[in-house]
């Protein structure tokens, strides 16, 4: 079978940062870059109207971090997903790991966020990865693999390829240490086998991405690899020009 041709993605990840004047700074520095990816930026819900009225006319799409399993209705604090694509969301994060940490969200309601969302025509980004306890004890593909069986179970791989996923390994993720190419690579592949165990055609188009203090000067390596299809940047995506500096390196 052909492969088929994965056009990159790199996603920004800004957290819980950003004011009204540093967005406005960054949106403004954003339009004068021309990256040669697909680009989303996701914003903290609050800020997601003046981010996505600055990005209009650009190459990159809004995306929101987290979004509610439920439909709209009464639970205090939550946001739905009709809310986000009445914004001009396009993209939502499901599941980081920062979530699934502080925030007690296991992998039956990352799985229901992730139906939601696709269900919704949101794409998600739907992030999997172990810590470093699960990484010494030789347990990388079984976590992963157990966090993915979760959402493959609620949604097909057809639909989880309208977004995208991410491999984050948690030790990499804010601490500066980066996986190295071919530990990245070799979880992209075992989640690629996994998704084409459930559907061949479907697993060659679904884009995996890396997440974990991916910089300027260590993207092009990791984008490189055959199974990494584009990144997940958090505390890099905080500076327009260090996170242009990441997009064009996916080529
Ligand atoms: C993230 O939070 O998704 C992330 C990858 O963060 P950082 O790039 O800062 O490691």
């Amino acid at each position: 079978m052909e492969a088929a041709v994965r056009r990159k993605l790199v996603a920004a990840n800004w957290k819980m940062n950003g004011s009204s004047a540093a967005n406005a700074q960054w949106v403004a520095a954003w339009r004068a870059v021309k990256a040669p990816c697909e680009v989303a930026v996701c914003a903290p819900f609050v800020y997601l109207p003046q981010v996505g009225a600055g990005l209009a006319g650009t190459s990159a799409e809004l995306g929101a971090q987290n979004l509610s399993e439920q439909a709209p209705g009464a639970f205090t604090g939550e946001v739905a997903g009709e809310m986000l694509l009445e914004v001009g969301c396009r993209w939502v994060i499901v599941g980081h790991s920062e979530r699934r940490a502080m925030y007690g969200e296991n992998s039956e309601l990352v799985a229901k966020k992730a139906a939601r969302a696709v269900a919704l025509g949101l794409k998600p980004i739907v992030c999997v990865g172990e810590t470093l306890a699960e990484r010494d004890a030789g347990r990388t593909l079984e976590v992963v693999g157990t966090q993915l069986a979760a959402v493959l179970s609620l949604c097909p791989v057809e639909q989880l390829a309208s977004g995208a996923l991410a491999y984050e390994p948690v030790w990499a993720i804010g601490t500066g240490r980066t996986a190295t190419p071919a530990q990245a690579q070799e979880v992209h592949a075992a989640i690629r086998a996994q998704l084409a165990r459930a559907d061949t055609q479907a697993a060659q188009r679904a884009r995996i991405l890396y997440g974990g203090s991916v910089k300027p000067g260590n993207a092009g390596e990791l984008f490189a690899q055959p199974d990494i299809d584009g990144g997940l940047i958090g505390g890099a995506s905080l500076a327009a020009a260090e996170f242009a500096a990441i997009c064009a390196a996916a080529t």
